[in-house]
């Protein structure tokens, strides 16, 4: 069994007028195995909770520690953090012209094995994973992300996640910009991940209705910069009810 272990995590942005700081002392353990969804306010610091795990360099940590098994992340590259399990699907994925889709996934395969995975597995591999997530073989050959539709973008991310069998996985809004039979297929390769594999989860979202696809055995509450509140899958059913006001300031909404 392994463990991620964010303890008391502090982290500023990078801005014009200076670093500012949105994360304020938070605090969260995963293990193997679980899910929790994060969820809250627009702006309440999700996305730079993700950042801030994925290493990039505009988000500053500026006290807190992050263990994976008792091993710092923090001081890790990006390419160590991904061979040490961690797999960061960020909200908006970056293109990477020239690349193909097929190319990419064998090459980042390769790199966290530390040995190119063999052909003919591989390709049934590949072939499967697709054909579960309804994507045409002629992706495969597509440059990542160039011109991918929304969908299409979470598809390739939770394709990636299949494939490299991450033991930590941060999903960072996978349900935005998905319609219904979008958000079941990407939901349904979620799941196949969490029951084939001991991945242990962290499920970002504003929105409730991944949640009814994905059961999350915890739920935590983010609102400025820190976790307000934490709770089993019946915190988001409550959130579904009643959203986010009881968190904020009076006069204010999310
Ligand atoms: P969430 O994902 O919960 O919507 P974010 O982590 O994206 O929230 O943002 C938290 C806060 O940090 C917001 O007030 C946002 O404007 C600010 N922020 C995030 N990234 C930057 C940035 N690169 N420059 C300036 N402000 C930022
Ligand atoms: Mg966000
Ligand atoms: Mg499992």
């Amino acid at each position: 069994m392994s463990t991620l272990e964010i303890r008391d995590l502090h982290v500023s942005v990078e801005t014009k007028e200076g670093p500012k700081p949105i994360l304020r002392g938070v605090d969260l353990t995963v293990n193997s195995g679980e899910t929790h969804a994060i969820m809250g306010p627009n702006g309440s610091g999700k996305s730079t909770l993700a950042y801030s795990l994925a290493g990039h360099p505009k988000y500053e940590i500026t006290s807190g520690t992050v263990l994976l098994d008792g091993e710092d992340v923090l001081a890790m590259s990006v390419d160590e953090r991904a061979r040490a399990g961690m797999f960061l699907a960020m909200q908006y994925p970056v293109e990477v012209p020239g690349v193909s889709v097929s190319n990419f996934l064998r090459t980042a395969k390769t790199a966290i094995d530390g040995e190119a995975p063999p052909l003919r597995s591989w390709v049934k591999d590949v072939r499967g994973a697709m054909d579960n997530l309804r994507m045409d073989a002629s992706f495969a050959e597509r440059s990542v992300n160039e011109g991918f539709s929304g969908g299409e973008k979470k598809r390739h991310e939770i394709l990636q996640m299949e494939l490299l069998k991450p033991r930590f996985a941060i999903l960072d809004e996978t349900d935005s910009g998905l319609d219904v039979d979008a958000l079941r297929i990407v939901s349904e390769g979620v799941n196949r991940v969490r029951e084939t594999t001991d991945v242990g989860m962290l499920l970002i979202t504003h929105y409730t209705r991944i949640l009814r696809y994905i059961k999350p055995d915890f739920v935590h509450v983010f609102v400025d910069g820190k976790i307000a509140e934490q709770g089993g899958p019946e915190l988001a059913d409550r959130l579904e009810n009643e959203g986010y006001d009881r968190f904020l300031p009076a006069g204010t909404s999310a």
